[in-house]
């Protein structure tokens, strides 16, 4: 059963406490909701990386994404399964690495890989173009190449 939130509550500051590792990891999912909804703010973003003093534009575009597409469907059946994109690779691995000492992948770490991943397996089903893959995999904020 799905049940929305009372409220969300957001203090961007507290990014300011995290090590650029975490930071890094959390903006995958930013760039998935580009990735998915947003084509032009995906590619303007991809080109200025993922290092900013301000986060407070970037947490509100990205919220605001994600509850329209929510309130498109609130039960996921249908568009809100974009949301999964790039986590059915993600968990996987982020699995098998959480039994690999030293090795553990963060989530976000993991959702990139992911994007990667699911991106060539939309090319071999005729669903993404091989340039729009191409783009996804260059995804340099992730260091995947
Ligand atoms: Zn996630």
């Amino acid at each position: 059963m799905f049940q929305a939130p009372a409220g969300v509550f957001i203090e961007p500051e507290f990014l300011q406490t995290l090590d650029p590792r975490q930071l890094k990891s959390g903006y995958a999912e930013v760039l998935k909701h580009w990735l998915i909804a947003d084509a032009a703010a995906f590619e303007q973003h991809r080109r200025l990386g993922w290092l900013t003093d301000d986060w407070t534009p970037i947490i509100r575009e990205s919220v605001a994404l994600k509850q329209r597409i929510v309130a498109q469907d609130p039960l996921e059946s249908g568009p809100r399964k974009l949301l999964n994109f790039g986590h059915t690779v993600g968990h996987a691995l982020e699995s098998y690495l959480l039994n690999q000492p030293g090795r553990e992948a963060l989530h976000g770490e993991a959702v990139a890989a992911g994007l990667v991943c699911e991106s060539w397996l939309s090319v071999q089903r005729g669903l993404l173009s091989a340039d729009e893959a191409r783009q996804n995999r260059n995804l340099r904020v992730f260091g995947v190449r």
